[in-house]
């Protein structure tokens, strides 16, 4: 439950945005999202929520898997394990580059600090995937052992709990795409309005 003095702070922020121009919303965008060609396979996808969003939101993109160096097109990453043993390995080349995307998200997150008001994120990516990425026990195995998040996900979810954070594949609901923006937009606020203290405090 929330303390009472954080749902002021959001009934607050609420009513700001109903009464003048709300601020732009910071989010973070999934690169291949319809801003580069940097799937595995080369292939750019648009998304129709993510462009009929930008007018009204700043975005800010990243490609991980590409930041860490691996190339385009390249060979599948796949996760083997559960937990805190998953391992994040190259199908092919039996490359474990694990460490090297935990290093690279720890950075990205940081770098956002508490600048970003939420996140558009790549269903079953095993970088960007929320929820909805295949587990495999190891490299040969066809049969999964389970759903898990991406490890840029999952750090995501762990460093920003309150923000909201959903997949482009959910946001095809009507009513995710609501809640999504209602929460965007209230979360810009009280950003906003934090800023704004902290100059006034200097
Ligand atoms: S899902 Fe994430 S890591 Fe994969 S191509 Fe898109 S931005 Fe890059």
């Amino acid at each position: 439950m929330r303390a009472r003095g954080e749902d002021e702070e959001i009934r607050d922020a609420f009513l700001q945005n109903m009464r003048k121009r709300p601020p732009k919303p910071k989010v973070f965008v999934s690169k291949c999202l319809g801003f580069a060609a940097c799937r595995w396979d080369g292939v750019k996808v648009s998304d129709d929520f993510v462009e009929s969003i930008k007018d009204i939101v700043t975005f800010v993109t990243a490609c991980p898997e590409t930041e860490i160096g691996l190339g385009i097109p390249r060979d599948r990453i796949r996760i083997i394990g559960r937990g805190k043993k998953k391992r994040l390995i190259q199908l092919n080349t039996q490359r474990d580059v694990t460490k090297d995307m935990q290093e690279y998200v720890s950075g990205l997150i940081g770098s956002l600090g508490d600048d970003i008001d939420g996140f558009i994120l790549k269903s079953r990516s095993p970088s960007c995937g929320i929820k909805d990425v295949k587990a495999y026990p190891d490299l040969k195995s066809e049969k999964i052992s389970g759903n898990t998040s991406g490890f840029f996900a999952s750090e995501v979810l762990r460093r920003f709990p309150k923000l909201p954070v959903e997949t482009e594949a959910r946001l095809s609901s009507h009513k995710v795409r609501e809640n999504f923006i209602t929460r965007l937009f209230t979360t810009a606020a009280i950003r906003a309005r934090r800023n704004k203290k902290r100059r006034t405090a200097k």
